[in-house]
């Protein structure tokens, strides 16, 4: 048999979100449960994928769609471009994951100058008839010329003006058609024919235009941002129309069951009467709140609430839905799990653990571990925030706090951020195209919207601070200013914001560290209970590495020794050691840093409170540590006794075409062994010192020989290392037990990681370099072409971001089997970039890893992600 491509909404399920999308998917799911939804049928998003490969709608899914037509005309007793009875439909998008905002929507298909007349004849409801048309052909053109919405925005403002009138509502019938005509007439103009005026022609386009919608720019780039493969395709969805704009006693909102912003349990939401659609979140006027429903058509609340307590009942999580009145009837439109904040994500997971709907398990489980950042983001520091007063107040929009310089465009924020600023975006409103802008900001402040405008929900989806609807603005995008109570602001002025609250500041209030603690700490508990891999972190210094055990890492995963020569009082000899001619110099300017070398060991020890430190031996090439200005060059001659020249020779020697695969990691010890002797007996030293001091820590130090590529290189070093460890130990007079283990970065060492590991008491993959080695790109200038990749699909992630789980991850693979088949002891871990990623972390779990590593403010992300890995591997 053939595949099924349309389903009617009787014939699905929730299951289905795969091949209906979620939002086909929960319109059948609804239906199933009785609730009052528009009928209609959803074309699967393998249609989409096919549609795609074949360049066109094929004939079988033509055929299934024609047959869905009809079903839905029997259904509904209507007919598309009958003048009796016309069959009006939206036609939308809905992927598997939602994505909203990113793809189009057109509602009051099948609409012509024809059919209008008629309905408006038969209904007596001329005005309302002719707004369905005109926001039709306003939508469909949208669709179909991309970003098309200006123009026709343009008109609408154009007949306000000439109306004398400021809401769309106030427009007459006579007004709404000659605006539809002028429509029609800007169509031809840019696309060059008609307006189409066919029903079927029109739902064919529609249906085209959501599945190219799949490939437009802020899809591709939202799909990227939340792991979404292009794969996937989107289900496109026709449904019968609700008529929220039909008169006063009609209208369409949105509404969450529980507050999307902080968990609380209570209906939240926001509406607009005489409206369809769009309206309400595109901020055209400004919405009621759900409550005052409850004194316009009490009756109709009532059902709502009802509505909503089915919904969470039934799908055991915070529902995020869509409905029309039409006439006093209600018309549920979608309905899905809600977005939310990360606070508000922590409350009602553990509420619903406390009401019984869920068990801890799918509390863990339903955290998006990426939500956690912005938890982990500061907070203003209270003790200033006290002493400011608020400049003014709008809606806390997405929490947070923020504090920059002001800019008004998006390509703005992009800009000045790259080069360093923060910045806070300040628009009129935001749409879409805004989205990359807005990333880049600390936070966004708009003058329209609600809680539920584009700018309100694509900043608690990036969990950036967003401030929304703050009508005290007097705006003057064009020429980059704005006024707020009497005073003028323009780019670069400093302005701060409170996502939470709403309150805006003049000037920068300082922000403070976010910590862990009460529901955050409950789901902290609850995933640890399921994690079977730990968290270390990768910490330099020991006030890192604090924060990081407090934030519940188990010890350090990478200490990168290099970071503690960049330091002011040790640079210098540092630098000597560098210039030196003789071994005997060389191993003098290293006396030197070993003390230092040492408290920095010890310090890091204490903080991690007896749990594992590895420390990773001088990795990065020489030239990165020599003075380039004049000043310090001849400072350095001077104190080496040399003449600039002199030294000037020394630094072009280091000069490397390559210094990624030049003289770094183990190879430094190869040539200079002093150096890594001195930091053998800095590490074991400072063990001897603090287990002496604090013998319940118990440390036994890691060490960790960057970049080896071969077993006797490795040994090499290893000896040396061994060698001098052992005399110190024996000095000392002591027991002490110490590992010394190796990256896998190289390729070449996950292919011989058998003889490598005779070598290694652990692996940790250093998935920055591997990932550079094995694609043979730098990490550096990939940036620079990997665009295109991505823009042509070839990439859909950026690798040093998303481990490669099938090139870089079958080197690792490799790598543990060899290394456990030939040293069954070895232990396993990551310390690249990939340990803090989700997506990296499942991986990680299933080929077997001990730990991940990660900066300190990932280690929560982790430990969740761990968990929920965990969770699923059992299953
Ligand atoms: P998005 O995914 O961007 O939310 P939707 O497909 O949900 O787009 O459509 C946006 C809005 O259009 C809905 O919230 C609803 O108000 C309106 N809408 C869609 N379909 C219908 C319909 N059949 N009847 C009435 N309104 C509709
Ligand atoms: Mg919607
Ligand atoms: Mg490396």
């Amino acid at each position: 048999m053939s595949k099924k491509y349309v389903y009617l909404f009787s014939e699905g399920n929730a299951s289905m979100r795969e091949l209906l999308g979620g939002k086909g998917a929960n319109l059948a799911e609804m239906t199933n449960i009785g609730l009052p939804v528009p009928q209609g049928f959803t074309i699967t998003t393998e249609a989409c994928t096919q549609y795609y490969e074949d360049g066109k709608i094929n004939d079988e899914i033509m055929n299934q769609i024609e047959e869905g037509i009809v079903k839905m005309e029997e259904i509904t007793g209507k007919k598309f471009g009958d003048l009796e009875n016309p069959l009006l439909v939206s036609v939308r998008s809905g992927a598997r994951a939602s994505m909203p905002g990113m793809m189009d929507t057109i509602l009051n298909l099948g609409l012509n100058e024809e059919v209008v007349e008629v309905i408006a004849k038969k209904t007596g409801n001329e005005r309302w008839a002719r707004d369905c048309y005109r926001r039709f052909i306003q939508m469909y053109s949208d669709v179909v010329m991309e970003v098309g919405k200006k123009y026709f925005e343009a008109l609408i403002d154009k007949m306000k003006e000439e109306r004398g009138v400021t809401q769309d509502i106030e427009l007459t019938a006579g007004d709404l058609k000659e605006l539809a005509d002028q429509f029609k007439a800007e169509y031809k103009a840019k696309i060059g024919v008609d307006f189409p005026d066919d029903p079927k022609e029109q739902l064919y386009g529609a249906i085209k235009a959501v599945f190219r919608s799949w490939d437009n720019p802020r899809a591709n780039v939202y799909r990227r941002d939340n792991d979404i493969p292009f794969s996937w395709g989107t289900a496109v969805n026709v449904q019968e129309m609700a008529f929220g704009n039909w008169s006063d006693e009609s209208g369409t909102g949105v509404a969450f069951t529980r507050d999307p912003a902080t968990g609380e349990k209570k209906l939240m939401g926001e509406f607009l009467i005489n409206a369809q659609g769009e309206d309400v979140v595109a901020g055209v006027r400004t919405p009621q709140p759900i409550s005052a429903l409850k004194d316009v058509m009490p009756e109709v609340f009532e059902q709502f609430e009802k509505v909503c307590s089915i919904l969470e009942n039934h799908y055991h999580d915070m529902q995020d839905m869509e409905f029309t009145i039409q006439d006093r009837k209600l018309y549920m439109l979608q309905t899905r799990n809600g977005k939310r904040t990360a606070k508000a994500a922590l409350k009602v997971a553990c509420d619903l653990v406390d009401e019984g709907m869920i068990t801890p398990k799918e509390a863990v489980l339903m955290i998006d571990p990426r939500n956690l950042d912005t938890l982990l983001h500061p907070t203003f520091d209270q003790k200033v925030l006290k002493e400011t007063p608020v400049l003014s107040k709008a809606l806390g929009a997405s929490p947070g706090a923020a504090a920059g310089k002001i800019v008004f465009t998006a390509e703005d924020a992009k800009e000045w951020a790259a080069r360093g600023e923060k910045v806070v975006l300040v628009r009129l409103e935001t749409s879409p195209e805004d989205i990359e802008g807005m990333k880049s900001a600390q936070g966004i402040l708009t003058v329209r919207g609600g809680m539920t405008s584009h700018a309100a929900v694509v900043a608690r989806g990036m969990g950036t601070c967003c401030v929304s609807g703050c009508g005290d603005i007097t705006m003057d995008e064009e020429n980059k200013r704005f006024t707020l109570k009497g005073k003028e602001y323009r780019e670069g002025d400093p302005i701060s914001l409170d996502g939470s609250t709403g309150n805006i500041y003049d000037g920068i209030i300082p922000t403070v560290d976010a910590t862990i603690g009460g529901e955050f700490g409950r789901i902290m508990a609850w995933a640890d209970e399921y994690r079977t891999m730990n968290v270390r972190t990768n910490a330099d210094t020991p006030k890192d590495a604090a924060k990081a055990i407090e934030l519940g890492a188990q010890g350090i995963g990478l200490c990168r020794t290099e970071h503690m020569f960049f330091e002011a009082d040790r640079i210098a000899a540092f630098r000597e050691m560098i210039c030196a001619d003789t071994l005997e110099e060389r191993e003098n300017a290293l006396d030197k840093i070993l003390p230092m070398q040492q408290k920095d060991f010890e310090g890091l020890f204490k903080a991690c409170k007896g749990y594992p430190v590895t420390i990773r031996f001088l990795d990065p090439p020489l030239h990165e540590f020599v003075p380039t200005e004049e000043e310090d060059i001849a400072l350095l001659a001077e104190s080496q006794r040399k003449t600039v020249e002199q030294i000037k020779a020394i630094i072009d020697s280091l000069h490397e075409f390559n210094p990624m695969m030049g003289h770094r990691g183990l190879r430094l010890a190869v040539t200079y062994p002093e150096i890594a002797k001195m930091q053998t007996r800095a590490v074991i030293r400072a063990a001897i010192k603090v287990n002496k001091e604090n013998p319940e820590l118990n440390i036994s130090p890691e060490i960790m020989i960057p970049l080896a590529g071969d077993a006797t290189e490795l040994k090499y070093v290893k000896d040396i290392v061994v060698a001098v460890a052992d005399e110190e130990i024996k000095n000392a007079g002591v027991k002490l037990d110490y590992e010394v283990g190796t990256m896998i970065e190289i390729p070449r060492a996950a292919l011989t990681a058998d003889d490598i590991a005779k070598n290694a008491d652990f692996f940790c993959f250093g998935t920055n370099d591997l990932t550079q080695m094995t694609y043979g790109f730098s990490r550096d200038d990939a940036g620079k072409f990997l665009n295109a990749y991505y823009d042509r699909k070839i990439f859909e992630q950026d690798p040093f971001a998303k481990l490669d789980q099938i090139g870089v991850g079958k080197l690792m693979k490799i790598a543990i089997q060899l290394g456990k088949e030939s040293n069954p002891n070895l232990h396993l871990g990551i310390c690249g970039e990939h340990g803090g990623d989700p997506t990296s972390i499942e991986f990680c779990n299933k080929i077997g890893l001990d730990y991940v590593s990660c900066s300190p403010y990932r280690v929560p992300i982790a430990r969740l992600a761990a968990a929920q890995a965990a969770i699923k591997q059992t299953k």
